[in-house]
């Protein structure tokens, strides 16, 4: 059975305690590998060996650490194959997307923070010919990185490329759903030749792991992506212990498709925003809002398109839909489905668990479904489902749609489809959200803030944002 080591001072090493956790395949629903099942005392070793690395981290300077960073990114590269291969069996995603976009996408994040570093300045301001003043941003030190596990390479790098660029440490945490492709980025750190202690990832439980990492007083950041609970869980311990905190959460994405949009273009994307990655991307539109005069058109048009996509085995290029990431998601999702036809809705398409036949047999996949004839008020269309599923609701007016839109505790992203220039602006001014797409969805730019508002999150990630989030500010005034 493959092992899933931690990699701590630059060794692949198992958890001290000896434990270990399975590792599941979703695809099939067995255990494809153990992971290190560690605690705080592996935690507490990643930290040391962080301090450690620091200030020879620091003395290699924006270039050396740059170019270490893109002999990282060129083994990924390398290996793109068979890290997509594996980031499918771990995820249950399709290969497809693993090999389009997840390591695609974590080899930019590297290469993306690796440049951006070289060419990122910092402010002066000079006040007449009384002073000067300069900003000078000093690495935090060691920088805790927590992801989850829909995009699981993706997501892990998008947090520790730009620690590491800015000058920081780190001791990162996968999820234990899915940690097989951050174990194999650790192996290609030490191939790359990146100094002992820079990178240190500690595998295991999140109450375990994660906690330790949040109330590690060495640890003076903590990025974090996942569940909106889990943000509130880590905010408490280290907001008293005055940590800085990027919280990155949950979401319940509106669409809002008005009767003048491109309708091929809008359907074409709508299905991929639903449905990409099982729906289990945070960014993904669950919501979909249709002005009434279009409202029957498209419920056909996008049942139709939902209807014919393939759900199956991950590994086949031609699948569209992989499995959900594990059995007790699996059930929360098919719990909301059940929930939405209590609640009066009406299932389109799908509602149901697909069994596959042979070795897929008792694999976790839902069938893309589409619900309608629920109210904005509903727990259906209040709560993160995260998954295949859906809903549809009419709306008459630009100000009903904003409201509807607006009517959640979340605020992440929002999809916007108009051909109406004023509108578009309009509606983009006034949705609460940190992301708005209009006439596109996941068109992204490295370079942009990225974060959510209200219970999506605290803080922005992504270009600059993220190089300032791991940094410290400090303001130097000199008399002239
Ligand atoms: P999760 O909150 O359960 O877990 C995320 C990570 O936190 C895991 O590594 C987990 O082990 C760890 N963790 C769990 N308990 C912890 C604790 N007490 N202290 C510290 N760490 C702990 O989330 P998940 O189920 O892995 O991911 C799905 C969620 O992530 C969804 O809500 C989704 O919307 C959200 N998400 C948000 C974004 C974004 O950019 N806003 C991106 C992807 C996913």
């Amino acid at each position: 059975m493959e092992q899933v080591l931690n990699y701590i001072n630059g060794e692949m090493v198992p958890a001290v305690g000896g434990a270990w956790l399975n590792d599941h395949a979703p695809a099939t629903g067995q255990v494809h590998a153990v992971i290190a099942d560690s605690d705080e005392r592996d935690v507490q070793r990643a930290v040391e060996a962080a301090q450690a690395a620091l200030p020879g981290w620091q003395a290699l300077g924006t270039e050396g650490r740059s170019a270490l960073m893109m002999r990282v990114a060129d083994l990924m590269q390398r290996d793109l194959e068979a890290l997509a291969r594996a980031e499918s069996v771990d995820n249950g995603k399709p290969i497809a997307l693993a090999r389009r976009m997840d390591i695609p996408r974590a080899i930019a994040n590297f290469r993306f923070f690796a440049g951006a570093v070289l060419h990122w300045d910092s402010e002066a301001h000079l006040m007449d010919d009384v002073a000067l003043n300069y900003t000078d941003r000093q690495p935090v030190g060691v920088a805790g990185c927590i992801s989850p596990w829909n995009l699981p390479l993706y997501l892990f790098t998008w947090k520790i490329a730009p620690a590491l660029a800015a000058g920081c440490t780190v001791v990162a945490k996968p999820s234990e759903v899915t940690p097989f492709t951050a174990a194999m980025l650790g192996r290609l750190c030490i191939e790359a030749g990146l100094p002992p202690g820079v990178l240190n990832i500690v595998n295991g439980l999140g109450p375990k792991v994660g906690a330790a990492i949040t109330a590690h007083p060495g640890i003076p950041a903590v990025s974090f992506t996942g569940g909106t609970r889990t943000g509130a869980e880590i905010a408490r311990v280290a907001a008293p212990m005055f940590k800085k905190l990027s919280l990155e959460l949950g979401g319940k994405n509106p669409v809002v498709i008005f009767a003048d949009c491109d309708f091929d273009e809008m359907l074409r994307t709508t299905v991929r925003s639903a449905f990409t990655n099982q729906g289990q991307i945070c960014l993904c539109g669950s919501r979909i809002l249709v002005e009434r005069s279009l409202y029957a058109r498209f419920r056909d048009a996008f049942v139709e398109r939902v209807n014919a996509l393939r759900v199956g085995d991950p590994a086949d290029p031609a699948t569209d839909l992989g499995a959900v990431v594990s059995e007790a998601h699996m059930n929360k999702v098919l719990g909301h489905i059940a929930l939405a036809r209590e609640e009066g809705g009406t299932v389109l398409c799908g509602g149901h668990r697909v069994e596959l036949d042979g070795h897929l047999r008792n694999g976790w996949y839902i069938a893309p479904t589409v619900i309608e004839g629920l109210g904005p008020a509903c727990r259906t269309n209040q709560e993160e489902i995260f998954g295949p599923v859906v809903t549809l609701q009419p709306f008459d007016t630009e100000a009903e749609a904003l409201s509807m839109a607006n009517g959640t505790t979340y605020g992440l992203a929002s999809v916007l489809w108009t051909n109406d220039l004023k509108r578009a602006h309009r509606m983009a001014r006034g949705l609460h959200s940190g992301i708005v797409w209009v006439n596109c969805w996941l068109v992204r730019d490295l370079r942009t803030p990225f974060g959510g508002m209200k219970q999506s999150g605290v803080g922005r990630e992504g270009g600059h944002e993220a190089l300032r989030f791991f940094t410290e500010a400090k303001n130097v005034c000199i008399r002239l």
